[in-house]
Formats: structure tokens, C-alpha cells, sequence
């Protein structure tokens, strides 16, 4: 095993995922420096500002495919998390769902791969298949604001809710634009049993 992965480090060298320079860390120390970390707001916690590094490394994960960036982001989030918010309070973490459509397209959810990493680290369960999506809705990011709240409302359903009865919530979602989809996720989440919804994301928007 160990012979193979120096094989394959040969083939593909270990490189830095938003600039892809060689070395061994997930971001190299200049990319490292240059991700704007975000303190909570009111709304959300949301780990970074989706600008420069961390947007070319969620790119590369979200649009090309590299789940395994789902790790080293995924510990950025951890990183956060350990300075703001007390896991211990958590009782369930659920990814903000692709529509079925969106699903087949890409091949994975990386709301939820990023889910998996922090059930790993902290052993809080990930719940996928409570929250569905059914309602494709156009990408979000071409609309006005308004029009996106008017948009997304009824594209998220609980089924089988009585695992969320009651329960403290972590949502969680890679990017946070407006806030219209997490926020009806949250909606949706509390008129079926939750008892609390805080909302992570990868990163924010900032405008
Ligand atoms: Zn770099």
C-alpha cells in the first residue's frame, strides 16, 4: 500500500488544491493565508469568505469532480467549528439536498461528502435521506434576490421526520449566497419536529 501510494505521489505529486503548486499540504502557505476567515453572524456560521483560494478549491470539488478535496475542506470546518460552536449541543448534521435530477448529473452531494467528514471527526450522525429536494429549481445565482426566496419555497419535504423530533440541527451547505435555501431548508426542518437549526456553510458571499 505503502509502495503504491509512492507510486502514485510519482505520477501525480501532491499539490496544493486552489493554485496547484507542488508540496505536500492540502493548501500551500501562501493559499493558506489568503482564505478570509469569517466570524459567526447572526444567521449562520459560514467558515470562510467564497473568494480567491477557498473558492477555487470548492470549485474544483463541487464542478470537476475531486471529492477528495472533501477532507481538507471538510477540516477547515472542523478548524471553525472547534472555535465557535459547541458540538456537544449537536444532535444531527443534514446536508442541504440536490434535487434527484442534480444528483444523477454530478454523482454525489458535496453538501453531504462534507457532512460525512465532521460525522467522522466528531461522531454526530449525518441524516441524508430525511430532507429531500423536489423541486428543481434554476441555479440560484442569476436570479434577484427576491425572486430567489420566491423560488426555492416548497422545493425542500421532510419524510420519515421523526428522526428530526425534538432535535438540535446542524445544516449544512457549501456555499451561502442570499440565504434563501438554507433559510427554507431551516423553515421546512422546524414545521417537521426540529427543535433547533444552525446553519454551516463552506463559505459566504460576501458582497
Ligand atoms: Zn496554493
Amino acid at each position: 500500500m505503502k509502495l503504491f501510494s509512492s507510486l502514485l505521489d510519482l505520477i501525480f505529486p501532491p499539490h496544493c488544491e486552489a493554485c496547484r503548486s507542488l508540496g505536500p499540504e492540502a493548501f500551500c502557505a501562501d493559499c493558506a493565508q489568503n482564505i478570509t476567515y469569517l466570524s459567526p453572524s447572526a444567521f449562520s456560521h459560514s467558515v470562510g469568505e467564497y473568494a480567491g483560494p477557498l473558492k477555487k478549491a470548492i470549485h474544483r470539488f463541487k464542478f470537476k469532480g475531486k471529492t477528495r478535496l472533501a477532507d481538507p475542506l471538510g477540516v477547515l470546518m472542523v478548524k471553525y467549528l472547534s472555535r465557535n460552536l459547541d458540538m456537544n449541543l449537536i444532535d444531527l448534521i443534514v446536508p442541504v439536498p440536490l434535487h434527484e435530477k442534480r444528483m444523477k448529473e454530478r454523482g454525489f452531494n458535496q453538501a453531504e461528502l462534507l457532512s460525512l467528514v465532521l460525522t467522522k471527526y466528531y461522531d454526530v450522525p449525518t441524516v441524508s435521506g430525511t430532507l429531500f429536494r423536489v423541486k428543481h429549481t434554476h441555479p440560484q445565482f442569476d436570479l434577484p434576490r427576491a425572486e430567489r426566496f420566491k423560488n426555492i419555497r416548497g422545493a425542500f419535504e421532510v419524510k420519515g421526520g421523526q428522526i428530526l423530533q425534538d432535535k438540535n440541527i446542524l445544516l449544512l451547505d457549501d456555499i451561502l449566497t442570499t440565504g434563501s435555501t438554507v433559510g427554507e431548508c431551516t423553515r421546512v426542518l422546524k414545521s417537521a419536529g426540529a427543535r433547533a437549526v444552525h446553519i454551516l456553510t463552506l463559505s459566504r458571499v460576501v458582497v
